[in-house]
């Protein structure tokens, strides 16, 4: 954290405009972004509000203490289906594919979130926001079930921008019997023989979909919540509902920033599961590098639909080796110079000028709602004056000290930057080159051609420098 916060601006789907960023609470900031049905593996779809969500946290974290909630929906109807099919129960299920969730996120670069909270683990405080719903008039008790009072909440279209009147016009659905309006929706929902159940005031049952994140959001964050994320198809009815049962419990706004990405589609058709072409994210996981995952889903606007392709993956990942390289070469480099050599070259003190601008730049567009495809524009712009600055030969240590620093801390936000293992391998790479060296002056060329090649199998390819042997990744 650091107390130089710039001004955030984020589009609000509520107001539909971009607005400047102020927490309830100075300093700090609740986050709630509705998380996974965890009854199957999660999609390539279901990575881009994971990975862009963990973004937003991350750019967040620099300036204020962020407390983010990603809930785990561990009963409901698929979950139930699923677990009959499979011959299993519906709790370990649930664990297998939480526990399936958190290696895949790992596996994407995204850290758990500071709270996971389950619904299974919040079932009293879940009954006693549906009690408190009905007792205010606001929820009704209907043959076991217990339903939300929609038109009790005249703004109940407010985030969609629709109005009650048009909902109700627009219901073509024919009338369940058990509801007093086509527009109420379940709260809770009453156990058909032999389906998993809670006690509850009603009887035994569970709770619908909606409620949950009404409930943890309330106490895990409290009654208003800073930013509220999720994709934009849970915008109606889902986060509506939110909004509905949250205001009409407290009386307060529930969120102060409504955040939605927009879609992933997959070579330029929407993924279904009866297209049959849903990827996997473990899949994809297993196959290309996760930096090249997230610069690919980070490469699009958060709002804007991303088109998920191969020949993306090549590019990001085409993308990600230049980027390896000059940050390969900028350790070398600076590895050969002398500390104590700075600012004296010329031309010194308008390159690091450039540098700097280069960070406020990726910072502005960071802080304009998230920008990540420009700020991925700025990472190349920065790679750019390592080169110059690499090539030139006469660099300080302050300049390439300074780069160095400026490509952590973009790192430290989009983790698009450091591979893998990159680290160790260099050092590697670097072991192997010194021992070549020792076998030249051993006049062992034998050996020396035998690393060479090696290190050329690798995509190693040496340069022979005045300063000594440089290399680089092919
Ligand atoms: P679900 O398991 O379908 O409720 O989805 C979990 C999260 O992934 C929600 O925020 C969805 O909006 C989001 N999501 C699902 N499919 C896609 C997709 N194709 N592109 C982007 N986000 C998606
Ligand atoms: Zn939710």
């Amino acid at each position: 954290m650091t107390t130089n916060v710039p001004t955030i601006h984020i589009y609000n789907t509520m107001t539909r405009r971009k607005e400047k960023f102020e927490p309830l609470v100075p300093g700090r900031v609740t986050m709630y972004v509705c998380g996974p049905t965890v009854y199957d593996l999660i999609h390539i779809g279901n990575a881009r509000p994971l990975i862009f969500f963990d973004v937003v946290r991350r750019y967040l974290q620099r300036f204020y203490e962020v407390t983010y909630a990603v809930n785990f929906t561990d009963v409901d109807d698929k979950l139930i289906r699923r677990a009959e099919e499979t011959g299993t129960s519906v709790p370990e299920l649930a664990e297998r594919n939480i526990a399936d969730f958190i290696q895949d996120s790992q596996s994407l670069k995204v850290s758990p979130a500071t709270l996971h909270p389950r619904v299974t683990e919040n079932m009293d405080e879940i009954i006693a926001f549906i009690a408190e719903l009905v007792e205010r008039g606001f929820a009704y008790e209907s043959g076991g079930d217990v339903y939300f009072r929609t038109e009790k909440f005249p703004e109940y279209g407010k985030l969609s921008h629709q109005n009650l009147e048009e909902l109700q016009f627009g219901t073509r659905v024919a009338v369940d019997e058990r509801k007093e309006s086509p527009l109420d929706f379940v709260l809770w929902k009453a156990a058909k023989p032999g389906e998993i159940s809670w006690p509850s005031p009603w009887g035994e049952g569970r709770p619908g979909w909606h409620i949950e994140c009404s409930a943890m959001a309330r106490k895990y964050l409290g009654d208003t919540i800073d930013i509220h994320g999720g994709g934009m198809d849970l915008t109606f009815p889902h986060h509506e509902c939110e909004i509905a049962q949250s205001e009409a419990a407290t009386g307060k706004p529930f969120a102060r920033y409504w955040m939605h990405n927009a879609f992933l589609n997959l070579n330029d058709e929407k993924m279904s599961k009866s297209l049959g072409n849903v990827v996997n994210a473990r899949e994809l996981a297993s196959r290309h590098k996760p930096e090249a995952i997230r610069f690919l889903m980070l490469s699009t606007h958060y709002r804007n639909p991303l088109n998920f392709t191969d020949e993306g993956l090549e590019q990001a990942q085409n993308g990600l080796t230049r980027i390896a390289n000059s940050r390969s070469n900028l350790k070398h480099a600076l590895k050969s110079v002398p500390a104590d050599a700075d600012g004296e070259a010329a031309g010194e003190a308008e390159a690091l000028a450039r540098v700097e601008a280069i960070r406020d730049m990726f910072h502005a567009k960071m802080s304009d709602d998230f920008n990540t495809p420009d700020a991925i524009t700025a990472v190349f712009e920065l790679v750019s004056e390592a080169n110059a600055a690499i090539a030139g030969g006469t660099a300080s240590a302050k300049l390439l000290g300074r780069i160095d620093e400026l490509f952590q801390e973009m790192d430290a936000i989009l983790g698009i930057l450091t591979e893998e293992g990159e680290d160790l391998l260099d050092e590697e790479i670097e072991r192997l080159i010194a021992e070549r060296t020792e076998a030249r002056k051993a006049r062992n060329f034998a050996r020396a051609d035998e690393i060479r090649d090696l290190l050329a199998a690798q995509g190693i390819v040496l340069e022979d420098t005045p300063q000594g042997i440089r290399w680089k990744r092919k």
